[in-house]
């Protein structure tokens, strides 16, 4: 009935408002020197919610700033969380989005916990489908490069005070983003310090929350000046189990204990692992390939070190959407009061299964593949 709050917005409901004149932007010309995040396609999805109303109708307008009260929960609170998935043009010049769903039910989950509003996720995937047509021309031309879709929701309402927001903004901005390996894999270095901690058993690194990425940054900073380190190995507990690496899920290649080659990456249950979504398609791809063990168990890093010195550790890498695999080619561990520096054989290993990875999912993601359920045209 007309007095209740509206539980989603709608497709249906969708205003789209052209960019046009000093609106319209001009296009990169080079896709393969765009660095990430740095350049936003004309337009975007905005849509607001209220206790009292529910969701207003969803936009499409032309990129602009937002205007928020300096006492909006998100500015004080961190009542904030986002997404993030990509679009790519694919050889058959088609569009598809890679597993929208699965982002989709990890930003409702999130919500859920940031105690912000949830929405319809089939409606949303919708509209960014829209968004995608609207600006379709800045999505590269090229089997190597992306658009990138980052998905947002805020808490507006302009009271200070550690409580609900009553008011909340959702809105979907884009753009173009370069090819992670113009010139093939390039191994990363890791500090792995358990001195610092990104998530904990009741926290919320499970959840795609701001709040969990602001206090990573210095302690990266600080890894690349103090010991050339690319990204942070987020480490766990006593036992230093091996949970994350940088803004990626983790994965490692060895032959284990019995001598059988297993995939092995943390499991999900002790809510310390962001559920990605490239991470669920390589679990995925592996149990359906049955050429190798797939187990989601935790590991620590004694164990890592054991395998090394016998000889054991085949492959490491970080999954994600951004890069798909990063190969890991170094480990500084921090371990008995000193920095030590192990080498990871990843790059040298035959035959290679992250690159049979790699190269399944960009298959997938261009279309020169097909999985069915996977990608949204
Ligand atoms: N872990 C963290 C902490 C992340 O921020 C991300 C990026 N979303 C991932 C893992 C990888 O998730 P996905 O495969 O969905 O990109």
């Amino acid at each position: 009935d007309a007095a209740s709050p509206q539980k989603s917005f709608y497709y249906d409901d969708l205003e789209v408002i052209r960019a046009k004149g000093t609106q319209l932007h001009q296009k990169p010309t080079d896709y393969n020197n765009l660095a990430f995040g740095h350049v936003f396609s004309d337009h975007f999805v905005n849509v607001d919610w209220t206790v009292d109303d529910g969701w207003t109708k969803p936009k499409i307008e032309p990129l602009r700033e937002l205007s928020i009260h300096p006492g909006a929960k998100v500015l004080h609170y961190a009542a904030e969380l986002f997404e993030g998935l990509k679009a790519y043009r694919g050889v058959d010049g088609r569009i598809r989005m890679f597993r929208p769903d699965m982002n989709m039910e990890r930003m409702r989950r999130t919500a859920a916990r940031a105690s912000l509003p949830d929405f319809d996720a089939e409606e949303l995937i919708k509209i960014m489908v829209e968004m995608l047509r609207v600006d379709k021309e800045w999505v590269p031309n090229s089997d190597t490069a992306s658009y990138y879709i980052r998905p947002t929701l805020i808490g507006t309402d302009p009271t200070l005070g550690v409580a609900t927001s009553l008011a909340a903004k959702l809105f979907v901005i884009g753009g173009p983003v370069g090819p992670y390996y113009a010139t093939g894999f390039k191994p990363v270095s890791l500090l792995a310090d358990s001195r610092f901690v990104r998530a904990f058993p009741g926290g919320v690194g499970a959840y795609k929350m701001g709040c969990n990425y602001a206090p990573t940054i210095a302690i990266n900073k600080n890894a690349a000046r103090e010991h050339g380190c690319q990204q942070i190995m987020w480490l766990y507990g006593g036992d230093e189990e091996v949970t994350e690496v940088g803004t990626m899920n983790i994965f490692v290649l060895w032959k284990n204990e019995q001598g059988d080659l297993e995939l092995v990456t943390p499991p999900l249950d002790l809510g310390l692992i962001l559920p990605g979504v490239t991470r669920q398609s390589l679990l995925d791809l592996s149990r359906e390939w049955n050429e190798v063990k797939v187990t989601e168990k935790s590991f620590t890093m004694g164990e890592v070190r054991k395998a090394l010195k016998e000889g054991r550790l085949c492959q490491m890498f970080g999954a994600g959407t951004a890069a798909v695999v990063s190969p890991v080619g170094e480990i500084v561990h921090h371990h008995n009061g000193k920095f030590e520096r192990l080498k990871i054989p990843t790059m040298d290993y035959k035959p290679n299964y992250m690159q049979k990875l790699y190269d399944a999912i960009t298959d997938i993601h261009y279309g020169r593949a097909v999985k069915e359920g996977w990608t949204v045209e």
